[in-house]
């Protein structure tokens, strides 16, 4: 019989798809690794299964004890599966503009959540940062993973997505980019490539404009899961030969583009890093492969990138799309 124990056991190991509509007369081969595939729906089951196993082994974790982090979701889906299955229980803290939908999962896996602001200063006592760490302080037996400054969350990717992709090109990527949120993803699977390669993989950012990582001031950007307000210690600033900043516009055009025309309903930041993968693309010759991960799925976002009304609203779609079935029909 074919079969995991658990479907932890499955964490890793996704898939490169070829993106060919999307970059049709660019010539280098672009792949996406479509991270979504993952048991949780995101690239972040893999820094929780290896955060929760260090510290078990340090002892930071111990049988019966809470995870507490502060996470936009998919960080919380990946630690809820684990914890289940070790017998943690988890509780989450979520800005406020991370849509329900994703708060609904985290609380299915078993999880409480904690709402807080997203137009507050890091340093605020109502930051997301600071309520969770009044939380670990007030919860006998709390352990906060703290995926901004834990070095297993980089190390994750160095020893699996960062292998994986050496092996899957058979040695022939040339470029790897992602977005960079707290920015183990680029750190740790960039630092790898670059080892393994001699230094010659190229390790692209992609950031929404605003955040500090392409030199803004953390000003508000509708994109979620990337960009910061602060430099985290997950993110090492030696990796990247450069950063491209992808507007809200662009990222969620190219989104909608990877579901219609590759078949990939993934979320906001995978257009985001698409879009900047497509504009390097531009650059670069017909010898260079070019990966880009896509973080997650789409079905958390339903209700605001793939939502027209919303996008409307915010001036990403004109108002009135033309004649649709609905329009016939009324
Ligand atoms: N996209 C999404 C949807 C995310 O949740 C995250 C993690 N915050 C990222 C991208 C960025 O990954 P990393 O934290 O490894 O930089």
């Amino acid at each position: 019989m074919e079969y995991v124990e658990h479907v932890v056991d499955l964490v890793g190991n996704t898939p490169l798809v070829k993106l060919g509509s999307l970059t049709e007369g660019l010539s280098p081969l672009v792949l996406a690794k479509v991270e979504y595939l993952n048991p949780g729906g995101s690239v972040k089951d893999r820094i929780a299964l290896r955060m929760i196993e260090a510290a078990e082994r340090s002892g930071e974790l111990k049988p019966g004890g809470t995870i507490v982090e502060p996470t936009s979701g998919n960080t919380g889906v990946g630690l809820a599966l684990v914890a289940q299955r070790r017998g943690y229980k988890c509780v989450f803290v979520c800005p406020d503009k991370v849509s329900e939908d994703k708060r609904n999962v985290l609380k299915a896996y078993g999880a409480e959540v904690v709402v807080c602001p997203t137009a507050v200063a890091p340093e605020h006592p109502d930051s997301y940062y600071n309520v969770s760490d009044r939380l670990v302080r007030e919860i006998p037996g709390a352990w906060k993973p703290n995926q901004y400054s834990n070095p297993e969350n980089p190390a994750s990717h160095y020893h699996s997505t960062g292998p994986e992709l050496w092996r899957q090109t058979e040695g022939r990527i040339t470029h790897f980019v992602a977005g960079v949120g707290t920015g183990g993803t680029i750190s740790g699977t960039g630092k790898y490539l670059k080892e393994v390669s001699g230094g010659r993989v190229q390790v692209i950012g992609a950031d929404p404009e605003g955040s500090v990582y392409s030199g803004g001031s953390g000003r508000p950007y509708l994109v979620e899961g990337v960009g910061e307000d602060f430099w985290p210690d997950a993110y090492d600033r030696s990796i990247c030969d450069e950063i491209i900043a992808v507007s809200d516009g662009h990222s969620f055009d190219i989104t909608r583009r990877l579901a219609r025309e590759e078949g990939l309903l993934v979320g906001g930041s995978c257009g985001m890093a698409a879009a900047a993968a497509l504009r390097l693309a531009e650059r670069c010759g017909p010898d260079d492969v070019i990966v880009v991960l896509l973080p997650d799925g789409g079905r958390g976002y339903l209700s605001k990138v793939f939502n027209d009304t919303w996008m409307s609203t915010y001036g990403f779609l004109p108002p009135a799309a033309g004649t649709t079935v609905g329009d016939v029909l009324r």
